[in-house]
């Protein structure tokens, strides 16, 4: 187990200036010099343990994108201000005017709206694809693509990338292999699977607390260094720092993420099969009813379970809407968008988080209007909260 995320975590040390257990906060925009040539070195190059401005690069956030790329098993790691920071930092840098990205279509609702609406701006198209099918991919590929995009798992409908295949293609055609693995931390490790960046929402279950937005972007030492650069780094220009003192928050709480990510698979798995013994349709890739149930468990790391994430049929709009608001005056959890939280949290995807996607192309991905995506909490009696979802399924006439 030596090569455990959350042992490599562990023994990553830091300490406050006076020896605390936790590092201390930063709490300074700028930096001072005692020299010039100092100065004028940093301005050319990073020097370890220098540092210039905040948006560049301050200690806090220097320590959690070192934890996280541990964690990762990357060189190193950029943190953002939130996630899109780190999706769209991460494209901007990898794209030009002309070039082409192929995305999988079932994605992050703003991460689409991003390729579909926003980079055509700047002459750079997209192309949405069935991140299963790897003959439609590399049909897809032409002599402008620069970018194969996709989620570890998918939001909303669980479909797994197969990351060791899709690195064999980005190969094949000299494509970088980006992957968001904001639904799986710990679970998969896409860098050792294969992605040249795996980018996070720290907001969800990294943090876990719901009280910060963060994102980060792991990779090799050239791309980090390429996103901070000072005349054309994304992360430099764009400016989506992350506020020093939110980055020593969420450095502390990832100290707690394999205790929290196993307790949210074991309450998933737990939900996921009761419900689909009620005969209910459910997909969670911890059930053998799972379509791409083999591939998950050859890739994952079993000790972390099959995540937090279950995503429930309602079969209609209406039904599904009654169904959460039901849920949350039952104390299931909160009817908001959003994951990875201490509470459960659940959501209808077409109406919220993917309402960036046109009905058309949701219902071409099969996401149907009465889906219900629920979060599992990290709830210490689950079978008490089993009941609360029986009660309000038998409210709706589910069941
Ligand atoms: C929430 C989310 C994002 C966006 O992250 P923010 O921190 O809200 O900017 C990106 N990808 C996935 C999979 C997400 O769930």
């Amino acid at each position: 187990m030596k090569e455990s995320p959350a042992r490599k975590i562990q023994d990553y040390q830091v300490f406050g200036e006076f020896g605390e257990v936790n590092p201390s906060v930063s709490d300074g925009a700028t930096f001072t010099f005692m020299t010039a040539e100092k100065m004028g070195e940093l301005f050319h190059q990073e020097v370890e343990g220098c540092f210039l401005y905040s948006r560049h690069l301050n200690p806090s956030d220097f320590y959690l994108g070192q934890t996280l790329a541990a964690m990762e098993g990357t060189d190193t790691a950029q943190v953002m201000g939130s996630g899109m920071g780190a999706i769209t930092s991460t494209l901007m840098q990898l794209v030009h005017t002309g070039d082409e990205i192929i995305s999988s279509r079932t994605i992050y609702g703003g991460s689409y709206a991003f390729m579909k609406n926003f980079l055509p701006k700047f002459g750079v198209s997209t192309q949405f694809v069935d991140i299963k099918n790897l003959k439609q991919i590399e049909n897809a590929i032409n002599e402008k693509t620069k970018v194969i995009y996709c989620e570890t798992i998918s939001n909303p409908l669980l479909e797994l990338s197969d990351i060791p295949e899709l690195r064999k293609l980005a190969d094949k055609y000299n494509l970088k292999l980006v992957v968001d693995n904001t639904f799986t931390p710990m679970i998969f490790a896409p860098y050792k699977l294969g992605a040249h960046i795996v980018v996070y929402s720290l907001t969800k279950f990294a943090n876990g607390m719901n009280d910060a937005v963060a994102g980060a972007v792991c990779s090799d030492h050239d791309f980090i260094a390429s996103l901070r650069n000072v005349n054309d780094g994304a992360a430099m220009l764009l400016g989506p720092v992350l506020d020093p003192i939110r980055a020593s928050m969420i450095l502390k709480n990832l100290h707690t993420l394999h205790v929290r990510i196993k307790q949210h698979s074991s309450n998933a798995m737990f939900i996921a099969e009761n419900l689909e013994k009620l005969g209910l349709k459910v997909f969670y890739p911890g059930l053998p009813s799972y379509a791409q149930y083999k591939l998950h468990k050859s890739l994952m790391s079993e000790r972390y379970g099959f995540g937090g994430m279950i995503t429930l049929d309602a079969k209609e709009q209406e039904t599904a809407t009654a169904l959460m608001e039901k849920m949350q005056e039952e104390k299931v959890g909160y009817f908001a968008v959003s994951l990875g939280f201490y509470k459960s949290l659940f959501s209808s995807p077409g109406s919220s988080t993917s309402s960036e996607i046109p009905v058309e192309e949701q219902n071409a991905m099969g996401m149907t209007p009465g889906l219900v995506r629920i979060s599992i909490g990290l709830d210490d009696d689950i079978e008490e909260t089993l009941e609360r979802i029986k009660k309000s399924l038998k409210y709706v006439n589910l069941i």
